[in-house]
């Protein structure tokens, strides 16, 4: 048995408020007044003076604002990268992303891309990165995906939707505030949060289940099930072992994979453009003979908090456009081998997802 050895994430600052100790945290890091920070923002915070007041810049420092409406490309990685380039006199100290799972994975990438040559969609893959990124912050501000701590960036590219798996992915720092996740909208809290759960759950019943894993995800999944079906928990327990989940839950899958869910969602992705967390929730919901545990207690959380999900995404789909979803889907081998064994093929066929993705 070769056993892997994977990197973590070194340096974490966890409390409500810690987001101001950012400037303690940052300084030390900068190389010398021309080499700035770059700070990528979540779009939905620039006329919030309260996030973006405590951002601390100085000398040639910059806030770039990013919508987060869409999932990353790698084109738009490059595009970023570029632009950094042409307007930094030195290369940056370090690269700040402060947002969701969008932001964090834009971070991370870009970070990576400064260091490395040619386009982002190169290094699509496993372990194709050949130097070490640029110090590299992250700053949740919604909880679930467990970006944060993973040792991967998720990415559009022009032929397909592929982290940048590596061993410079993970960040140097993470700074977990709770406090910034309050604004969340309700039902973009519950699809960002079930990531995080559907993560347990394929984790933890999946064929690359080994003890580290599951310490994690056992330790997650109770965590989401206290958030999503307990009533007695405060606003602020709620947002801070929320954090803890998705971290948890992240370092579970770092040692073992994703399954079904994940498989089929990043097909309706690449093909739908739907984002990440709403398309687990949508694929999930139809994964009973899969997870049948999972997906009743998931059916009560959806039920508790009045989550409608769209219906019909598929039904007006064609056989070239199922085919597409269906190539992107069967093309994540790991993810199936770990969701039903080595044999996956035999029992997960074109066919087969095809009568799936007609439910949804
Ligand atoms: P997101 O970053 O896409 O954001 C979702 C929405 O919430 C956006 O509209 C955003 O503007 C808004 N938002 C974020 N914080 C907010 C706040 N505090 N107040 C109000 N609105 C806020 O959401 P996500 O679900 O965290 O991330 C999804 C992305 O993460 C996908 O691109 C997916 O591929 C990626 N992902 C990456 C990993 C990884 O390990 N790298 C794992 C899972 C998912
Ligand atoms: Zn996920």
């Amino acid at each position: 048995m070769n056993y892997k050895n994977f990197p973590m994430v070194p340096r974490v600052i966890f409390g409500r408020g810690s987001f101001n100790q950012l400037n303690d945290i940052i300084a030390p890091k900068r190389l010398n007044i021309h080499a700035p920070f770059i700070f990528l923002v979540d779009d939905v915070f620039k006329n919030n003076l309260w996030l973006t007041s405590r951002i601390p810049t100085s000398y040639d420092d910059r806030i770039i604002y990013v919508s987060a409406k869409v999932e990353p490309k790698t084109s738009q990685v490059d595009e970023l990268v570029e632009d950094i380039i042409l307007s930094t006199k030195e290369r940056p100290s370090g690269i700040i992303g402060i947002g969701g799972g969008t932001l964090l994975d834009l971070a991370k990438a870009v970070s990576i891309m400064l260091t490395n040559e040619g386009e982002t969609k190169d290094y699509q893959g496993w372990d194709l990165v050949k130097n070490p990124a640029i110090y590299h912050v992250g700053i949740p501000t919604i909880s679930g995906t467990g970006a944060e701590v993973s040792r991967t960036t998720v990415l559009t590219g022009p032929e397909k939707k592929l982290g940048i798996n590596s061993d410079y992915t993970p960040f140097d720092q993470v700074v977990l505030d709770s406090e910034l996740t309050k604004n969340v909208p309700t039902e973009q809290w519950f699809y960002t949060g079930m990531d995080c759960y559907i993560h347990c759950i394929e984790s933890l019943t999946g064929t690359y289940l080994n003890t580290f894993s599951q310490s994690y995800g056992e330790m997650a999944l109770q965590l989401c099930e206290d958030i999503f079906l307990n009533n007695n928990l405060s606003k602020i327990e709620a947002q801070e072992k929320l954090m803890m989940a998705s971290w948890h839950g992240g370092m579970s899958i770092v040692y073992s994979q994703v399954g079904v869910a994940h498989a089929m969602s990043y097909g309706l992705s690449y093909l739908l453009g739907v984002k990440h967390g709403i398309g687990n929730c949508i694929v999930f919901d139809h994964l009973e003979e899969f997870y049948p545990e999972g997906v009743k207690t998931f059916k009560a959380m959806k039920k508790k908090h009045n989550i409608n999900l769209p219906k019909g995404i598929c039904s007006d789909l064609s056989d070239k456009e199922f085919d597409i979803m269906i190539k992107i889907s069967l093309s994540l081998e790991p993810l199936w081998e770990n969701a039903i064994g080595k044999n996956w093929k035999k029992v997960i066929t074109p066919k087969k997802l095809k009568e799936l993705y007609q439910k949804m």
